[in-house]
């Protein structure tokens, strides 16, 4: 079949997940296991690889039950009790919380800590349920408003002083939407924008990327919040566009000769997977497999 491809080269890990990665592999020169509480990124291909080398995935509760061992936490970061349970329990703890959601928990925990006694309500735009968004609402003992669309605005009394924040890796064109609506019924709301700005850069070049491309391969674990939300940016761009684990889903009848595919995926896709599905449309183009990026 006659096409080309290239991979994007502003996908692969964002630095909050290569770091994790790396310090875990680190750590699995040494040792032969290694537990990681909850799945060190949202990619079963990427955590099959880390699980041949010795990751092992906790949950919570299987962490209350550890003792005198090492645990390692993601990129995610976690909510106080986390560590007060770690202490308890004598865990050594390899902290591989990002420094930019780091940074966004001491911003929550300080506003929460000057808003509440004057009444005042901490709102997360996010997931309910996602780590990283658990982790934000732990730094409120519990009391943040987690919202996800206008509907869950009803949450909130505006008679009351309001600061919002984002998860890291939300749509900024949503979030906008949201600050929005709150400010329309709360104009002197706090709003601050702390979604992560690799996930703004990779939102404005995959546009562009997925615009110039006839059709798009977007690889990402299912279970990838940031890979939803990038896919859908993509679809909106190039309605040929395709979400894929793995080379052997792509479904033929995808592409038409003389396709020019892009190659893109979430900020928990390893570069290496994307290469995979490089190599496989060589292959299927009768090119030599050891040609770089066209
Ligand atoms: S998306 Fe940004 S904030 Fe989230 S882990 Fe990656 S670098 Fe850190």
């Amino acid at each position: 079949m006659r096409l080309t491809a290239e991979i994007d080269p502003r996908s692969g890990f964002c630095h909050g997940v290569v770091r994790a990665v790396e310090q875990a592999e680190n750590y699995l020169k040494y040792s032969s296991r290694l537990y990681s509480l909850g799945a060190i990124v949202h990619n079963s291909v990427e955590l099959e690889r880390l699980k041949q080398k010795g990751l092992e995935i906790l949950s919570i509760d299987d962490v209350g039950q550890l003792h005198d061992d090492v645990i390692l936490v993601r990129a995610h970061g976690e909510p106080p009790e986390t560590y007060e349970l770690a202490r308890r329990n004598n865990l050594q703890v390899i902290d591989c919380t990002c420094p930019v959601v780091l940074k966004l928990q001491e911003r929550v925990r300080d506003t929460w800590q000057r808003l509440h006694p004057e009444g005042g309500q901490v709102v997360i735009f996010g997931k309910k349920g996602h780590a990283e968004v658990n982790g934000l609402v732990g730094q409120t003992g519990g009391e943040a408003i987690v919202v996800s669309n206008d509907a869950d605005l009803d949450q909130i009394d505006f008679t009351r002083p309001v600061a919002l924040f984002s998860q890291t890796t939300k749509d900024p064109d949503e979030f906008h939407h949201i600050a929005g609506r709150i400010r329309e019924r709360r104009p002197d709301a706090e709003v601050y924008d702390t979604i992560c700005r690799q996930v703004v850069q990779r939102h404005q070049s995959l546009v562009e990327f997925a615009r110039s491309h006839s059709v798009i391969l977007f690889v990402s674990g299912r279970e990838s919040s940031n890979g939803k939300v990038l896919y859908e940016l993509c679809r909106s761009v190039n309605p040929r566009t395709y979400r894929v684990e793995n080379a052997s889903q792509i479904d033929l009848a995808w592409l038409q000769e003389g396709d020019n595919v892009g190659i893109c995926g979430a900020t928990s896709t390893p570069k290496w997977q994307l290469e995979e599905i490089f190599i496989y449309l060589q292959r299927l183009a009768g090119e030599p497999s050891d040609n770089n990026n066209q």
